[in-house]
């Protein structure tokens, strides 16, 4: 076992003036020429000095014009207090509603795209597409094999499926979730991949009278996944376990 890459916080450059301080909860900025927008403004409020300073070593003083946040789930909004008190607009899908065309934010350098995707992580969610580095912020949309729903049903899992198909079509480069390491858009289809597997492979096993730790027993995590972020850790008998109660239940029947 290798040591966790999210356990201490480090600066992955995804483009000319495009930087995410990779952790356990991502933030980045991204100059878009005359001004920068932040993605994500993480759990820990005391993380203020240290983010701003790192935005400043790296963009001088561009004002930060907008900070966009994923979804407004505690552990994305820490810093938009402090972000708003020096001028900053916060824009989410509670503060400044976005249409399901998008909203644009334009710069001579570069320009991001908000897109809502609501409906599995949180009715809120929205992803950040960043053409000019073909970079995609998927939130926790993506988490590294985690079901990005709470309470599985037949209806949200196809909502799942056609979000991620529409997180793929970007055809991003690079992915950036709300937490831990940094992807591309193949993670994305082994996730789809692995999702119908485990809701065959449960489906089938309840079917024949198994019992959940026989099945659990049979659907040791994908050799190709067991490097995924706390993956082997605990996501994937999360997901074992959350396939295992919906086809149980009858909520995945039909
Ligand atoms: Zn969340």
């Amino acid at each position: 076992m290798g040591s966790d890459p999210a356990e201490v916080a480090k600066m992955v450059t995804v483009g000319d003036g495009f930087y995410v301080r990779q952790a356990v909860d991502n933030i980045a900025w991204i100059d878009l020429g005359e001004y920068a927008v932040v993605v994500d403004a993480l759990e820990q409020p005391e993380l203020e000095e240290e983010i701003l300073d790192a935005i400043r070593s790296t963009l001088g003083d561009k004002p930060v014009r907008y900070l966009l946040n994923t979804h407004t789930h505690g552990d994305h909004t820490a810093l938009n207090a402090a972000f708003q008190r020096r001028g900053t607009e916060i824009v989410n899908q509670r503060t400044s509603p976005i249409d399901s065309e998008g909203r644009w934010f334009e710069g001579a350098r570069r320009r991001v795209l908000m897109l809502p995707l609501g409906g599995s992580h949180t009715s809120e969610d929205c992803v950040v597409w960043v053409p000019e580095d073909k970079a995609l912020f998927a939130g926790d949309i993506f988490g590294w094999g985690l079901i990005p729903v709470g309470n599985l049903r037949l209806t949200n899992a196809k909502l799942v499926n056609d979000i991620y198909a529409r997180m793929i079509e970007f055809d991003a480069s690079v992915v950036i979730p709300g937490h831990g390491p940094l992807c591309t858009t193949g993670e994305l289809r082994r996730w789809v991949e692995y999702f119908a597997w485990l809701r065959e492979q449960i489906a089938k096993g309840c079917a024949e009278g198994k019992s959940d730790r026989k099945i659990r027993r049979m659907l040791p995590p994908p050799e190709d996944m067991k490097t995924w972020w706390r993956f082997e850790l605990w996501k994937h008998e999360d997901s074992v376990g959350k396939v295992i109660r919906a086809v149980r239940s009858g909520q995945l029947n039909g």
